[in-house]
């Protein structure tokens, strides 16, 4: 593909520009972006999509692809939630209102287990603050604070890049002077997968209703893999909590690797739900009283959740 062409594939299939990158380590960023038309309107916890052309340059170190003439001048999108830094730089609560961007999350994913190439991560390792993209002109999703009341404790539970939503989420809490307790835990490889650590530890010392949780499975310092579901069964969580789980009041949010929700196959005709092996935090919360959300019948409970896989 010619110079001239991919300048004119940009013009025509981008609408965004990216305004900030911070990269934590190589593989995981902090970027925002800046469409060309009004920030749609939303919820905290939704998302949008993003896309790069199939012509733009991977980052090195990911496994290689090969396109037919036919791909190469496509556009790849993938859905992002919605991230949020919480705080500005004077350490005041966000101004969200006033922003034209939109921040997201995101870690990237050099090859994939299942065979399929990864195609977005790659590209958008290579972005530099400057550089346009495709946004898409719709933020949606069903995961959102809609089913909280004032005065309910609030659990955000997360896996690796998981925590974006539940930090938009959380700075709409704390904006709102949300009275009951929250509690955010998420649970990445190292110490250096958390990409907001420094963010939360301001907070929790602001904010004595918040807490956050960081888990590792794979510091030189980490004996045993400690995962979500170990401090929900073990009792950790709710030590770090302060208060017992009491579904009549706790709203439970867990976002991210599809095996730490554990979401229940369930048969249509009886009713009855299969759990996957092992156990995910669905199967924990249910025995305890708790009830995940049905979307094909529209059923609202106390777990909500967003799968990234
Ligand atoms: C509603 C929704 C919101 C999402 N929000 C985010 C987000 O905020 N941040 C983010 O990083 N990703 C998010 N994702 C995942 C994202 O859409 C892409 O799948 C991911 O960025 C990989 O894209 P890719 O084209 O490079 O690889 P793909 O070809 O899409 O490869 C997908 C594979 O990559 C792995 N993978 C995908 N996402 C992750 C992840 N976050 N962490 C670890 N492994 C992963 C899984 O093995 C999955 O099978 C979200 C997904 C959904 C459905």
């Amino acid at each position: 593909m010619t110079s001239e062409e991919i300048a004119e594939l940009r013009q025509r299939r981008y609408n965004g520009t990216v305004v900030s990158l911070k990269k934590a380590h190589s593989d995981l960023m902090v970027v925002r972006v800046k469409p060309d038309f009004p920030r749609p309107p939303h919820k905290p916890g939704q998302y949008c999509s993003l896309g790069l052309g199939n012509w733009e340059p991977r980052a090195e170190g990911c496994q290689l692809e090969t396109l037919t003439p036919d791909d190469v001048s496509k556009v790849v999108r993938r859905a992002y939630s919605i991230s949020c830094s919480i705080e500005s730089e004077s350490d005041t609560l966000l101004d969200v209102a006033a922003a034209d961007w939109l921040e997201f999350y995101i870690v990237l994913v050099r090859e994939n287990a299942d065979g399929r190439i990864p195609a977005l991560t790659p590209r958008l390792f290579a972005l530099q603050e400057g550089d346009r993209l495709n946004v898409g002109e719709k933020i949606t999703g069903a995961y959102t604070l809609d089913p909280v009341k004032p005065g309910d404790t609030v659990v955000f539970l997360g896996t690796g890049t998981g925590e974006a939503p539940h930090n938009y989420m959380l700075w709409d809490l704390l904006h709102r002077g949300h009275a009951g307790k929250i509690l955010s835990a998420t649970c990445v490889r190292y110490g250096r997968d958390l990409g907001y650590l420094e963010t939360h530890r301001r907070l929790m010392a602001r904010f004595p209703n918040y807490k956050y949780l960081p888990l590792t499975t794979r510091e030189a310092t980490v004996t045993k893999k400690v995962y979500i579901q170990d401090v929900l069964s073990g009792g950790e969580l709710e030590d770090q909590l302060g208060e017992t789980l009491d579904p009549a009041k706790t709203h439970v949010y867990l976002c991210g690797n599809p095996k730490m929700i554990g979401v229940p196959l369930r048969d249509k005709a009886t009713g009855t739900k299969t759990y996957p092996e092992p156990p995910g935090v669905i199967e924990i919360l249910e025995k305890r009283g708790f009830q995940a959300d049905v979307s094909a019948v529209k059923f609202k409970g106390n777990i909500h959740f967003e799968e990234y896989w």
